[in-house]
């Protein structure tokens, strides 16, 4: 089934009781034992399962391809949950560049725990081969990654993982399963933070993981989620569960919108870089047009200047939203390395764009205003 379908209906079953074609929002913690002990619907105690968060799992694995799926009440959370599976004195390759949550929990919550970690640049793969030790279980795929839409061979990363037995996990917050499919590409194990595309309208806080195989790993995710309880309430797989519905729609507006800001932004004077994975300037343009669908509507670019010349473009923005975040129709014009804080990577002139569903007319007006 193509993913517009599966997005509507995936996980989504008329209510039994009433007939309501929209899912009810399941409040219950706890439900009802049949008289000889068992639980007839297979639903216990909220915290292990419920039928809003059933639906919502259901749909992510049919989105990506997975034959199971465990949501968390935020996408670090979900992060957190691949880490915890495994032991003191693994190994775990990570990108050099990636989301700053991912690098700070590896560095300042799962180091000092116990493991160890190699951040490489994976756009080199005989930087990822190198790196790569006979107690390596886990290499850390994101891809596009923050903050410069650095580009991942998923298949040729995976590959070598599980050449030395090591598994492949990849963020696929920014591409959305409408950019990338990484299960069907050689990936392990999908992470989303729901907070952004799918979620898709700032106004919900989440995460997921999604499994290629049911495997002792998996069962694992599994266990931490429901013991660990970092689940999300019955309201918040809700609202994923209703903005994946429109997501295909959505991801199609944020993309070309997001192509049309590139190549605006591409001619300025006033610009230095723009990172976006469908240039074809982009470092990663020939593996991204390879392995993806559509490109997504994140870019970053570097104004001509220093850190002035960037907090001046941001300030001068009427239509853009100064914020962090993304993947909602407003869009948001973010100073990375200041949210990054001290050794960031990111150049003080740049600046991350979440481009929204707005017209690209008035999107690009507004950058051409501020860019002077
Ligand atoms: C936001 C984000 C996360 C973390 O998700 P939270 O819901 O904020 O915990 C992880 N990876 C990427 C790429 C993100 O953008």
């Amino acid at each position: 089934m193509h993913p517009e379908t599966i997005a509507v209906h995936a996980g989504r079953h008329a209510d039994p009781a009433t007939g309501a074609v929209t899912p009810p929002i399941y409040l219950s913690t706890t439900f009802e034992r049949a008289p000889d002990g068992e639980y007839p619907q297979g639903f216990m105690y909220a915290r292990n399962t419920n039928p809003t968060r059933q639906a919502l799992e259901e749909c992510l694995a049919a989105l990506e391809g997975g034959v199971d799926a465990a949501t968390f009440s935020s996408g670090s959370a979900a992060i957190m949950s691949v880490f915890q599976c495994l032991s003191p004195g693994d190994h775990v390759v990570a990108p050099l560049e990636a989301y700053t949550g991912t690098t700070k929990l590896l560095r300042e919550l799962f180091t000092p725990w116990g493991l160890r970690a190699s951040f490489v640049d994976m756009g080199d793969l005989a930087a990822v081969e190198a790196a790569l030790e006979p107690t390596t279980k886990l290499v850390w795929i994101e891809t596009p990654a923050n903050p410069r839409l650095g580009i991942t061979d998923v298949a040729a990363v995976s590959a070598l993982a599980h050449g030395i037995g090591a598994l492949a996990a990849c963020d696929n917050t920014f591409a959305t399963p409408l950019g990338q499919r990484p299960l069907t590409l050689g990936a392990d194990l999908v992470m989303h933070a729901t907070t952004k595309y799918l979620g898709g309208h700032s106004d919900v806080l989440g995460g997921a993981l999604v499994a290629r195989e049911a495997t002792p790993l998996w069962e694992k995710i599994r266990a931490l989620q429901i013991m660990g309880g970092a689940v999300p309430s019955p309201f918040e797989c809700w609202l994923v569960l209703r903005g994946v519905q429109s997501l295909p729609y959505r991801m199609r507006g944020h993309s070309a919108n997001a192509t049309a800001v590139a190549q605006f932004l591409s001619e300025h004077p006033a610009v230095a870089t723009v990172y976006y994975p469908g240039l074809p300037t982009h470092p990663g343009h020939a593996i991204a047009a390879r392995q993806m669908q559509q490109f997504g509507g994140m870019l970053s670019f570097q104004v001509r200047g220093d850190l002035a010349a960037a907090m001046q473009v941001a300030a001068r923005v009427r239509l853009w939203t100064r914020a962090t975040s993304l993947g909602g129709p407003e869009s948001l014009i973010e100073h990375r390395a200041s949210i990054e804080g001290p050794g960031t990577r990111t150049p003080d002139n740049l600046l991350r764009l979440s481009v929204g569903l707005e017209h690209p007319d008035d999107l690009i007006a507004d950058l051409a205003q501020a860019l002077g």
